[in-house]
């Protein structure tokens, strides 16, 4: 699947959510996300909620900002980078980022990091609509 198709696919689901959620305050939305009640509640959020499993080993994880702000990709490929197509990066250059390198591609690897899943983050760049916050992640 590409980049675009699971953006779009994802904010869907998102915003079928959220549409259910308008009674709720904005810290009420941000504790419905944590990991364990979206495994309970929202088992069609994410693939891996049916095996109870975390994309990162974090206690606290919160899954609103599935993807992350910070996160840039383009289908296409942005440029050349050591003879290889760079696909995607992090905006912020998180120390906690890497990169995936295959024979012809670079991939941004998020795995190590938690920023986008903490709920102080949530706060600071909260808006309902997820399409709006995520504005900048795709060309
Ligand atoms: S490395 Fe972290 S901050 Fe950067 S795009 Fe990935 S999750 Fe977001």
């Amino acid at each position: 699947m590409s980049y675009k198709k699971w953006f779009d696919a994802h904010g869907k689901k998102h915003a079928k959510i959220m549409e259910r959620l308008t009674h709720l305050s904005t810290d009420e939305v941000i504790k419905y996300f944590v990991f364990e009640n979206m495994v309970k509640n929202e088992v069609d959020f994410c693939p891996l909620y049916k095996d109870n499993k975390k994309c990162h080993d974090l206690e606290d994880l919160n899954c609103y900002f599935c993807a992350c702000p910070n996160f840039r990709f383009n289908d296409e490929g942005f440029r050349l980078q050591d003879d290889k197509t760079l696909f995607s990066y992090c905006n912020i250059d998180s120390k906690d980022g890497a990169q995936f390198f295959g024979d012809t591609y670079i991939h941004q690897n998020c795995a190590g990091c938690g920023v986008p899943h903490k709920e102080k983050y949530i706060k600071s760049k909260f808006k309902r609509n997820w399409f709006e916050v995520m504005k900048k992640v795709t060309p």
